[in-house]
């Protein structure tokens, strides 16, 4: 077992939203079943603020930048059952901050499940202020237009990218690479994958950006594309990497093959249910009692539910899935189960 160096984020202002690591939790049922692969889930769906979820890794460091700049407001953008909105207007809300959230109807579905219920109760529960707009509307240049009206009007905005996806954003996930590091060793073992979805592209390449900085292999880092194709989230995530790496470690280049995507639970597009998301909620719901959801989490654990059937690991591998939240997206998928 190599002693890795840590990683140092004292440079960086960060607003805590959580409390200390998750954990880290054996699947014995599921991996008895499933036969020769130990799997394991980081539960960052218990992080406790606004019901939870991987966002709030991001945001300590998003609204460690915001304060640092004087915000009183923030602004952001997403799918209108986005659980990063949803987290920041929770965030906004404890750290005193005005929140908009522009939300895009980029799903085509307006049953009310979808367009009120889920996230989007919560959002307006959270005191943010929606804006709804059509699915091809661009987003950041609304939200951009709003930001400066609000400017106009005296207030100090802080504006995040979709899915909180900035370089300062991803930093929230070097540091649970970190996280993960010691957490294996203090239970002396090591993961040969860690497993995760791929929407935004910010949790894998902060992943990716602090193993290398840690000096450990990034390659065990595979994610499910579920947002974009495979070749348009393998060169919008190699980008996302190399520059949270470079406020880690500047000067430093990222390797190309240190960003691995798994293509094929995509399905017909964002948002859209899959059977292999129906069947791999259900699995781990009845053998585990644990949740996924239905855009994001369901569909890479469907990818590694597949890549373990398909004898694609070797007997004994212990495999780290990353359980990222979204539970309230259940909700708005009712009519998908
Ligand atoms: C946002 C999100 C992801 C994907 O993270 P990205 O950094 O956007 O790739 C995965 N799971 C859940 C539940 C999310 O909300």
């Amino acid at each position: 077992m190599s002693i890795s160096p840590s990683l140092d984020l004292t440079a960086f202002p960060r607003y805590q939203l959580t409390e200390g690591p998750t954990p880290i939790q054996h699947l014995s049922r599921l991996s008895e079943r499933m036969g020769d692969v130990d799997i394991y889930v980081k539960r960052d769906d218990l992080m406790g603020l606004g019901g939870g979820g991987s966002k709030l890794r991001k945001l300590e460091f998003l609204l460690g930048e915001a304060l640092a700049q004087g915000a009183d407001t923030i602004v952001t953008v997403g799918a209108r059952q986005s659980n990063h909105a949803r987290l920041t207007a929770a965030a906004a809300a404890r750290a005193g901050l005005a929140c908009e959230i522009v939300l895009t109807r980029t799903v085509p579905r307006d049953d009310d499940a979808y367009v009120h219920n889920g996230n989007v109760l919560l959002d307006e529960l959270f005191g943010a202020r929606i804006h709804d707009l059509p699915g091809n509307a661009d987003a950041m240049a609304f939200a951009q237009h709003r930001a400066d009206e609000l400017r106009k009007s005296g207030r100090t905005v802080y504006l995040a990218p979709l899915g909180g996806s900035s370089a300062v954003g991803n930093l929230g996930y070097a540091a649970c690479a970190a996280e993960i590091l010691e957490q294996a060793r203090a239970a002396h073992m090591s993961f040969d994958r860690i497993a995760l979805p791929n929407g935004s592209g910010g949790t894998q390449a902060g992943l990716v950006a602090g193993l290398l900085s840690m000096r450990e292999d990034p390659a065990r880092v595979v994610a499910c594309n579920v947002l974009a194709t495979h070749e348009n989230t393998l060169s919008n995530t190699r980008l996302k990497a190399q520059e949270t790496l470079a406020l880690l470690q500047p000067g430093a280049m990222l390797p190309d093959e240190s960003v691995i995507v798994a293509d094929g639970q995509r399905g017909e597009g964002y948002g859209i249910p899959t059977d292999a998301m129906r069947e791999a909620v259900r699995l781990l719901a009845s053998t585990e009692g644990l949740l996924l959801d239905p855009v994001y989490s369901g569909k890479a654990f469907a990818g590694l539910l597949h890549d373990i059937r398909n004898r694609m690991f070797a007997p004994g591998a212990k495999v780290l899935f990353l359980m990222t939240g979204g539970l309230p997206g259940l909700y708005a998928y009712r009519s998908a189960f």
